[in-house]
């Protein structure tokens, strides 16, 4: 994320309201303040947000972004906010939500169009009902179609970039079509670049009868419920598994002991070793962080293996820091 730095003076910040009150105006989009994203995101946790906008339609989306960049303010897109983790600090770029650009999916044929905001797990029920396979496994995923397609989301042997014809993409202002074939679907990761804010996209799938999906997807769910801890505050896995290597994350973290482990309002869930959870009011981003970090050195120590965040880090000011504004590698000192 481009990183804006911090307001020289009292006009410049009102030059900069002003000009976001225009931004927004002018797109037709509404504008919101004093939002948190403990409010926002599934950990419940992380800072107040300077402006959030929220479009409600792919048009408005793309010009929003296209007038934000224009004017050279920062921003970043937040789906249902299932894997982020935002820092505590006070966000001083712009949140733009696509939770409301959700329309309707529009089926046609084997085809489906659908826009960023739309829930995943919705889709892959109406998928479902429409006789139509290849996103069953997916239905547990929470959070938005946008957010799936950003990262490649996938579960039990389907990823969304498999079915994805073509993406919608906000440039200059702009939607442009990109085919899905020129897009790299790896694990967890697109080609997609920081700064592109994904708009929708047309997936194909393949008939099948509308019995067995259900059942697919039925059984997906079953696993998932016997396996990860539901009515949680998580944002899913938080580390990858180590690539290539066809080991769990999870399974290693279980046995290095350390379900059940705490720091402050976090805790290493007792049903799934690679999920955090948060607990209580007073829970903190800087707790998840302090326990992923302690995680990630003793799996460094025991396994001589780094391993990389799933979740994705959001720093107040690019980098993630706790609330005294500290990196980890600054540890306990009182330097800032
Ligand atoms: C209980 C639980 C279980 C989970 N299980 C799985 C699983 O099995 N498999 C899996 O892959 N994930 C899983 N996740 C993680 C999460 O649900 C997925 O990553 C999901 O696709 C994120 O969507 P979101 O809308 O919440 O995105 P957000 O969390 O809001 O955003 C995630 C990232 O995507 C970017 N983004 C979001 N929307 C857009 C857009 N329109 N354009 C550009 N960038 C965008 C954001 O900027 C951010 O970088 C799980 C999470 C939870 C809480």
């Amino acid at each position: 994320m481009e990183v804006m730095s911090e307001e020289r003076n009292t006009s410049d910040v009102q030059k900069r309201d002003a000009q976001l009150e225009e931004v927004a105006r002018r797109a037709g989009v509404r504008a919101e303040r004093g939002r948190r994203f403990a409010e926002l995101t599934s950990l419940r946790v992380g800072g107040a947000i300077d402006w959030l906008f929220v479009p409600e339609t792919e048009e408005q989306a793309a010009a929003v972004v296209g007038a934000l960049e224009e004017t050279g303010i920062a921003w970043r897109v937040l789906g249902a906010g299932s894997n982020v983790l935002a820092d505590d600090r006070e966000h001083r770029y712009v949140v733009v939500s696509t939770r409301e650009v959700k329309g309707k999916a529009e089926f046609d044929g084997e085809r489906v169009s659908v826009s960023a905001g739309f829930s995943l797990p919705r889709l892959c029920v109406e998928a479902a009902r429409q006789g139509l396979s290849g996103i069953e496994g997916l239905g547990g995923i929470p959070g938005t179609v946008g957010g799936a397609l950003w990262m490649n989301a996938g579960a039990y042997g389907h990823e969304i970039g498999q079915v994805v014809e073509t993406v919608r993409v906000a440039r200059e202002g702009k939607i442009v079509e990109v085919p899905g074939g020129e897009v790299k679907w790896d694990y967890r990761h697109t080609s997609f670049k920081e700064g592109e804010l994904l708009l929708g996209c047309t997936l194909r799938l393949k008939r099948d009868d509308p019995e067995k999906i259900k059942g697919r997807m039925e059984e997906a769910k079953q696993k998932r419920f016997a396996t990860q801890p539901h009515g949680a505050r998580s944002a899913g896995c938080f580390f990858k598994n180590p690539p290539g290597s066809g080991l769990s994350t999870g399974k290693m973290i279980d046995e290095m002991g350390m379900k059940g482990e705490k720091r402050g309002g976090a805790v290493v869930s007792p049903v799934h070793a690679n999920f955090i959870v948060t607990e209580g009011e007073d829970a903190r981003a800087s707790d998840a962080y302090a326990l992923a970090e302690e995680i990630r050195e003793r799996f460094r120590r025991e396994h001589g293996v780094e391993l990389e965040y799933e979740v994705e880090l959001w720093g107040a000011d690019g980098e993630f820091k706790d609330e005294g504004g500290r990196t980890k590698d600054e540890g306990d000192t009182d330097e800032k």
